[in-house]
């Protein structure tokens, strides 16, 4: 069983980035908005500064009290996209509750929406390629291609219909040539799906979700999931099953969540590239 190394391909990428950032003019800004400090947040946070700091990209962190209004927050996204020294913005979630994180995430403009998150950029996705495409989809077709796994008639097995994970990267396989499923929380039978697919993509959030019996011997699994069991961070698969039937799975630390970081860079690098 080939245990994809998240982790090694996102410090090749960023490898490659940092060559790409040395021929720009200057040096790209990404700016993160932080509402309120959630301890979560924070350790996501200093995993992209210290991936921007790896590919020279100037990571800066705007730091906001959870009291902020939305129309402050709004002004202040205006202002950021402005800016001609800013190359990219993002805002991290989640957000307090009275704060809208679609009306949020549409007030960026599209050029610096790094995150990928835009409903422009997102609905892009439907028609043809956009150039930001969300981060953690673009991660995961990255870490495929890269490991030489093709996507052309296979089947793709989704589960999960989230407009950051589970809609974008249906699209993505979709443009790639794969049949694809989309299954979900209100979705009958589901093992019938996943037992067919080539390769499955969890992103539910439920530790353990995916079991050896609901997947064919030699199936690709990528794990998305991120969750806490008993203090330890787990995905939504069932590694110590899964492992015994899949021939390729992602693991949780150290798959898809160090591409998705490594895609914020290579979008920051796309989005100052257009920009100068
Ligand atoms: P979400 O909560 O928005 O969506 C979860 C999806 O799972 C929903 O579409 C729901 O229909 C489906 N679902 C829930 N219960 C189900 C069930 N019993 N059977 C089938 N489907 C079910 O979540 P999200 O934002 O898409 O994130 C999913 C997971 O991925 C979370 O654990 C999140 O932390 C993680 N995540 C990881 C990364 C990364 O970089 N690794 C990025 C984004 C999200």
């Amino acid at each position: 069983m080939n245990i994809i190394d998240g982790r090694a391909h996102a410090q090749a990428i960023y490898h490659d980035l940092a060559q790409q950032v040395q021929q720009l003019k200057r040096q790209p800004k990404l700016v993160i908005i932080q509402v309120a400090n959630h301890q979560a947040s924070e350790a996501y946070i200093r995993g992209k500064i210290k991936a921007a700091e790896a590919v020279g990209i100037y990571a800066e962190v705007q730091n906001f009290p959870e009291s902020i209004e939305q129309n402050q927050l709004l002004t202040v996204i205006a202002q950021l996209n402005e800016d001609r020294t800013v190359d990219g913005i993002i805002v991290q979630l989640p957000l307090p509750g009275h704060l809208d994180e679609f009306i949020v995430a549409r007030a960026i403009k599209r050029s610096k929406d790094v995150d990928g998150f835009h409903p422009e950029n997102l609905g892009e996705l439907l028609i043809h390629e956009t150039l930001l495409e969300p981060c953690t989809p673009k991660g995961i077709m990255t870490l495929l291609e890269r490991e030489g796994i093709e996507l052309t008639g296979k089947h793709v097995c989704i589960i999960g219909r989230s407009n950051i994970v589970g809609k974008p990267i249906a699209l993505l396989a979709l443009q790639a040539n794969a049949t694809v499923t989309i299954c979900h929380s209100r979705t009958n039978n589901l093992h019938q799906h996943t037992q067919q697919a080539d390769i499955v993509i969890v992103a539910v959030g439920i530790a353990n979700f995916l079991t050896d019996d609901m997947i064919r011997t030699g199936a690709i699994v990528i794990d998305v999931g991120i969750n806490r069991l008993n203090g330890k961070l787990v995905g939504d698969v069932d590694y110590d099953s899964v492992s015994q039937k899949a021939s390729a799975l992602t693991p949780v630390p150290g798959g898809v969540g160090p591409m998705t970081v490594a895609m914020l860079m290579s979008n920051t690098v796309v989005a100052a590239t257009n920009q100068q």
